[in-house]
């Protein structure tokens, strides 16, 4: 490849015509945030490039955004390549602002009105589908486990989370952090954490710090076990975390303790310290009975 050819290929995401920096058009169109709606814009273009690059290749397939805002990380999903941009909004003030940067980059950006919770991305688009976005924290965790339940529907899922959040994606047995949230997760997807980002990124700034983390759909499940009862088991083990699973795992059935002991397992344990396969051993035990 010659070096024009470089520069092509680097430009070919570039939109035909420039677009105003992102505070000007937030201006112009007297947009302000909306914290119940989970508002935190990133303005930062390294920030917002680097997502952009962590989520790719976006050059096949659709990239679906959810809660483009004012559209920070739309513009950099499309200057590093996006093929197709689908993005999911819920607040109509931010569609013309969008209408604009669609115009920009034409055929290649399609926004959608609408709350992200009631819409089966698994359906949109196509294959390889790869969701980016700076979620809206009070629906963050309800939105994951809805696109992990799609199995391999997505290629990658690349989001950026309330650092405490991430913290759970990503705990150990014997930790703090370990429990329902890390084993849904890790049981689906390989999670990874890409990079922390401080408050001062955002407009407004939020009170806590954030993290970008990335889960790739595993092809298959960790371990064999049925979801729902996975989901059972942990709930109740991590509802009651201090108490012995013997005692825990009781309101799942009164021969709890037995169905313990066969899967080689202390009665006398606490949920935490139990691996993921050792939860899908419970999960398949208990099913069984
Ligand atoms: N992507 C923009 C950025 O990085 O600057 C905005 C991120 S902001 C943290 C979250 C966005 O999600 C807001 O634009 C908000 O209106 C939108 N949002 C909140 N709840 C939503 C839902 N249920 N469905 C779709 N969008 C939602």
């Amino acid at each position: 490849m010659t070096e024009d050819d470089k520069d092509a290929a680097e430009g070919a995401g570039k939109p035909a015509m420039a677009l105003p920096p992102l505070r000007d058009v937030i201006a112009r169109h007297g947009l302000s945030a909306n914290r119940g709606l989970g508002q935190n814009f990133l303005f930062d273009l390294n920030l917002t490039g680097r997502i952009a690059r962590a989520a790719g290749p976006l050059d096949a397939g659709t990239v679906i955004e959810i809660g483009p805002g004012p559209g920070g990380l739309t513009r950099a999903l499309l200057d590093h390549g996006a093929r197709e941009v689908i993005a999911i909004e819920r607040d109509r003030r931010f569609l013309p602002v969008l209408a604009e940067i669609a115009a920009a980059y034409p055929g290649r950006l399609n926004v959608i009105e609408g709350d992200a919770l009631k819409i089966d991305a698994a359906k949109l688009g196509s294959k390889p589908r790869r969701i980016v976005a700076n979620l809206p924290y009070n629906v963050a965790t309800p939105l994951l486990l809805n696109w992990l339940s799609a199995g391999t529907a997505f290629a990658s899922l690349t989001l950026m989370f309330q650092k405490e959040v991430a913290d759970r994606l990503l705990g150990q047995p014997r930790s703090k952090d370990y429990g329902r949230l890390a084993i849904a997760a890790q049981w689906r997807a390989e999670v990874r954490r890409l990079f922390d980002v401080p408050p001062r990124a955002f407009t407004p700034p939020p009170k806590v710090t954030s993290t970008v983390v990335q889960l790739i759909p595993r092809q298959e499940p960790l371990y064999p076990a049925d979801a729902e009862m996975l989901e059972r088991v942990a709930a109740a083990a991590f509802g009651q975390r201090r108490k012995m699973l013997r005692q825990s795992l009781r309101r799942l059935s009164p021969l709890a303790e037995e169905i313990i002991q066969s899967q080689g397992i202390a009665p006398t344990a606490r949920g935490e310290e139990l691996s993921i396969e050792q939860f899908c051993a419970l999960a398949r035990a208990f099913r069984g009975r």
